[in-house]
């Protein structure tokens, strides 16, 4: 089975509706919670919720 997201941009490599890395499943992913990940998946979508996070936290602290 193939699958083609509308909201993923060839040219850059990446997912135009969260603005970043196209992993499949991720928080915000139109397929969150709709598909099962693979074990490599889930540990990347873990990588990009605790960078995520990291991030939103170093903000609020500059607030
Ligand atoms: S992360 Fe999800 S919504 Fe974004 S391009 Fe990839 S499959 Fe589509």
């Amino acid at each position: 089975m193939t699958f083609h997201c509308k909201n993923y941009d060839i040219n850059q490599d990446a997912c135009r509706k969260l603005k970043g890395e196209c992993v499949p499943g991720r928080r915000g992913c139109v397929l969150e919670g709709r598909v099962a990940v693979s074990e490599e998946l889930a540990v990347r979508i873990k990588e990009i919720d605790s960078r995520l996070r990291a991030s939103r936290d170093r903000k609020d602290d500059q607030e």
